[in-house]
């Protein structure tokens, strides 16, 4: 069989399944390429109800390249989707505070950091609160910021651009629910829709975000991704959002400008953070019994906030080490991972739409070696530790 006869089935049709179907066709894939998507309006993915943020401040290398691509193709937009192009790419850095204890690691991991292309500050506690007037830098060992390469954007323009351009390229987005995967001894051979169609696919790659775990089991095999609720809150406050960054507390909060407010989530208690199935209602308890407190502790004018609106998504946590699964599964070696970016999956599509087309098209990685995100890790419970999550 040449490549031109062949039909790669892409489950899951937002972001990461969006970019597969993209660099499919520019690595030149020149077969069929079906993206398999249940519900078209997205209005429960992960992508449509991210924070839609991208930094290079991470503990593995891989997550750093991933985050440099992906960030080259945040910022050039027009150059890989045309003139009109624009995802309101807002290129400002990650603020990561760390306590006293955290100093040596962080400073280390800052030094990793900038070997691998990012380019960090490492600031004294004295040297944050001179920038950031706001900011209450009392229990603050070490900060650190990126003052290239991170920042934010529109999520949701992105994912349209990069689906219109894949239908341009000649991706075929099919309206249904994978609800049986069939295969030989070792490969798939095609997908059962919950009408009844069958998919005849060469290829089948798992870009079902949060249901990534629930796809995996359709064939028997068990990867740790399940969904977790996040919830995000929007609100105004009495500090100007100039020149604010992605703040990264060390109590585990997040927050950044979003317009003329603030966004901002901090992860539920473990023992509240449960599978939440289909369950999307904000957590509103999180902000009176957790967020609130904590934020005014770090920026007293924010003992005053309004709140807006909250709205909340799954991550699709890997359990076992909170970094992506990409590539083949050991067995039916035309199975292709691209699931369990537990948070950081929206800044790494571009590098892992990538990495998929390149398996597909030239069976290896040209660019970024992601064999270390393989499956056999998760088989044989080798955890590679990404230790800088929210
Ligand atoms: C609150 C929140 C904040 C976040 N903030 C950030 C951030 O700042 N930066 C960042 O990089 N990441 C962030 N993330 C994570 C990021 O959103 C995800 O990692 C990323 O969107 C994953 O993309 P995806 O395409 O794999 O999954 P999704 O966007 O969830 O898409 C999966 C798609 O698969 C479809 N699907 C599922 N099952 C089936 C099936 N059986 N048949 C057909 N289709 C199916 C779904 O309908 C869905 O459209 C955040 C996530 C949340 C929830």
């Amino acid at each position: 069989m040449t490549q031109a006869t062949e039909t790669v089935v892409i489950i899951g049709g937002a972001i990461i399944g969006s970019f597969a179907a993209y660099f499919l066709r520019k690595e030149g894939f020149q077969g069929a390429i079906k993206v398999i998507e249940k519900d078209s309006t997205y209005q429960f993915s992960s992508t449509a109800l991210s924070a839609a943020s991208v930094r290079t401040q991470f503990g593995c290398d891989f997550n750093i390249g991933m985050s440099l691509f992906g960030v080259e193709v945040f910022k050039n937009v027009k150059r890989y989707f045309g003139d009109d192009a624009d995802i309101g790419f807002d290129e400002r850095g990650y603020l990561m505070l760390g306590s006293a204890q955290s100093i040596e690691g962080q400073r280390n991991n800052a030094l990793m950091q900038r070997e691998q292309g990012a380019s960090i500050d490492i600031l004294t506690p004295e040297q944050a609160a001179a920038r950031y007037s706001w900011l209450n830098v009392d229990d603050i060992g070490i900060a650190t910021y990126g003052s290239a390469n991170e920042g934010w954007f529109d999520a949701w323009a992105l994912l349209q651009l990069v689906r219109k351009q894949a239908r341009k390229l000649g991706a075929e987005y099919v309206d249904g629910e994978v609800v049986a995967i069939e295969a030989s001894a070792d490969s798939v051979v095609g997908v059962r829709l919950a009408d009844g169609t069958c998919v005849p696919c060469d290829w089948c790659v798992n870009a079902a975000g949060p249901a990534g775990g629930k796809i995996a089991e359709l064939l028997g095999i068990h990867i740790p991704v399940e969904p977790r609720k996040r919830t995000v809150f929007h609100f105004t406050a009495p500090v100007p959002g100039e020149g604010f960054p992605m703040l990264f507390d060390n109590s585990g909060l997040w927050i950044r400008p979003e317009g003329d407010g603030f966004i901002a989530g901090i992860a539920p208690d473990e023992v509240d953070d449960l599978h939440p199935a289909d369950d999307f209602e904000p957590a509103h308890d999180l902000l009176e019994g957790k967020l609130w407190e904590l934020l005014a502790h770090r920026i007293p004018a924010m003992e005053q906030i309004r709140l807006r609106r909250a709205w909340a998504g799954h991550y699709e946590m890997n359990l076992l080490d909170h970094n992506g699964i990409v590539g083949p599964h050991d067995r039916l070696k035309n199975f292709l991972f691209a699931t369990g970016f537990s948070g950081h999956g929206v800044m790494h599509s571009p590098a892992v739409g990538r990495a998929i087309a390149e398996l597909v098209t030239h069976r290896r990685y040209t660019t970024l070696d992601l064999t270390p995100l393989g499956f056999e890790r998760i088989r044989d419970s080798k955890p590679i530790v990404e230790s800088v999550v929210y």
